[in-house]
Order: structure tokens, then sequence, then C-alpha cells
């Protein structure tokens, strides 16, 4: 449902991004991924992507830390693939830390990834929207753009910016047939949650067993981790016509975590 359609999805060579790319290109999106890794395997997502979309799959290099080179990835999805129609920001890294040892350049550096990326992107792709009046913007908080844990003071920070930076998106675009949403993961199994294991074990001082179940699962009531396919299920509703009224929300795909 989604030919001639193009996405642009930051953070997208692992985890969450690389879902959300597979899902939109399996429903004949051209989709552009971008994020860091390993040469060979991001030519090899490429390739796979641009086979399921049938259309096309580009792949651009530009950090998320960087404005110049945020706006310059847009401008190069729009000569090369058109669109953007459908924008995810999705980039993000994580430190655990008590706040009076967070390291400075961890809070700039999460700052800048997970929210002002959100920011730079979504300004320099509106105008292609609104000048088609269709868009679809979907950014990826996390529960923790809604409550928080101790230890993670520029995630949390950063999240619930994140929430507040859509609403106002939302609300800027609302008549013009262009939606703006968050979507909540909980713990989803991912290569973020699994680098966060060593550092959460030695700031509370635990094994790899008790952080898995006593700190990670401990608030996501079902007890197991969320899917990335279930999370991208749900950016695919998104960009559904049915979707046109939801916008300015936050989706909670977390097990339960923010019932409690
Ligand atoms: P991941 O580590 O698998 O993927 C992160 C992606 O961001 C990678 O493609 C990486 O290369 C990219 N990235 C990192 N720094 C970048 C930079 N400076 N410029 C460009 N790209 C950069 O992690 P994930 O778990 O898939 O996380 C994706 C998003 O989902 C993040 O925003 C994360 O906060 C959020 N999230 C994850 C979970 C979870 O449990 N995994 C839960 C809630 C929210």
């Amino acid at each position: 449902f989604l030919k001639g359609k193009t996405a642009l999805v930051t953070g997208s060579t692992s985890g969450i991004g690389l879902g959300y790319a597979r899902a939109l290109a399996a429903e004949g999106a051209a989709v552009m991924i971008n994020g860091f890794g390993d040469a060979a395997e991001i030519d090899s997502h490429v390739a796979q992507l641009r086979d399921s979309s049938g259309v096309g799959a580009i792949y651009c290099p530009a950090d998320m830390t960087k404005p110049a080179e945020i706006r310059d990835m847009v401008a190069q999805c729009h000569a090369e693939l058109g669109g953007p129609d459908i924008l995810i920001n999705n980039a993000g890294i994580q430190h655990v830390a008590p706040i009076d040892e967070f390291p400075e350049d961890k809070w700039d550096a999460i700052l800048a990834i997970i929210l002002s990326s959100t920011f730079h992107s979504t300004a320099a792709a509106l105008p292609h929207m609104k000048a088609q009046s269709w868009g679809r913007i979907i950014n990826t908080g996390s529960m923790h753009s809604l409550v928080a844990s101790p230890y993670k003071s520029a995630y949390n920070a950063a999240k619930h910016g994140v929430a507040g930076l859509t609403k106002t998106v939302a609300l800027e675009v609302a008549t013009q047939g262009i939606t703006a949403n968050t979507i909540c993961p909980g713990y989803v199994w991912t290569p973020l949650v699994e680098g966060q294991i060593p550092d959460t074990m030695k700031a509370r001082g635990l094994t790899r067993e008790q952080v898995i179940n006593d700190v990670l699962l401990d608030k996501q009531p079902q007890k197991q981790f969320v899917s990335i396919e279930q999370v991208a299920a749900l950016a695919l509703f998104l960009c559904r016509d049915e979707a046109a009224a939801i916008t300015g929300a936050n989706l909670s795909v977390d097990g339960g975590w923010t019932a409690q």
C-alpha cells in the first residue's frame, strides 16, 4: 500500500530502525536507510531492501550529531528517491551512569542524536510534505518518553523531549494532511539493550541474569521483550489512510510498562 511513497529512516542499519525499513520496503516504499556499521553488512541490507521494495533503496552515512549532514541527508533523499513522504526519526544511543558521574560528552551526544536530530530532519522534510499535503512523521520515543528510570538522565530527558517536539509538529501541520506521532516501545531485544547490560551490572552491582530479569523486565508486566516486528507493524499502520486522525499521540508498545 506504500507504492509511490518514499521513506527515510534514521538509525536503520540495525535493530528497530532496520525493522521499520524492512516493513516499509515490503509494502513497496522506496527507502533510504542511515546509521553506522560494517560496510559489507550495510550493502547487503540495502540490496535486500531494494529487492523487497522493487523500487529503490539507498544508504546515507549522515551523523545525527551533525545538523548540516542531517539536512543534506534529507536533500539527498529528495534528489535520488523523491520524498521523503514518511520520515522516521529513530537513531539513538544510551549511556547508564548516576547523574553526578554522567560524562558531559555523553549528555551532549544523546541529546543531539535523539532530540536535536529529530528537529533538524523534521524541519528539512516538512516543506516537501506540505507541498503535497501528505506526510507521516513517526518518532521512536520510549517508555522513557513517559516515565523515568534512574541512571538514564540524558536518555529520559531526550525521549521526553521527543514526545513534546512531536506534539508541537502535529499541531503546526494539523490541517495539512501530515501526522506526527511518537511510538513508545518498552524493552525490545536489540544491540542497544544488549550494550547497556555491562554498565547496568556495574552501576547496580548485579549479574547479567539479574539485570535482564530484575532490571530490564522488572517493570515490563508481560515479562518478555517486545519484538522489532511488533513495533514496525504499528509504524506501518500509522502510514495508512485509516490512521489519518491519529496525530500528536504517544503510542505505547511496552508490554504494560506505563500502565503502572
Ligand atoms: P540499535 O543500537 O540497534 O540501533 C541504533 C541505530 O542508530 C543504529 O543504526 C546506529 O548505527 C544508529 N546511530 C547511532 N548513533 C548514530 C549517529 N550519531 N548518527 C546516525 N545513526 C546513529 O538500537 P535500537 O534498540 O534499535 O534503538 C532504536 C531506537 O529505539 C532508539 O531511538 C532507541 O532509543 C529506541 N528504543 C529502543 C528500545 C529497546 O528496548 N531496544 C526501547 C525503547 C526505545
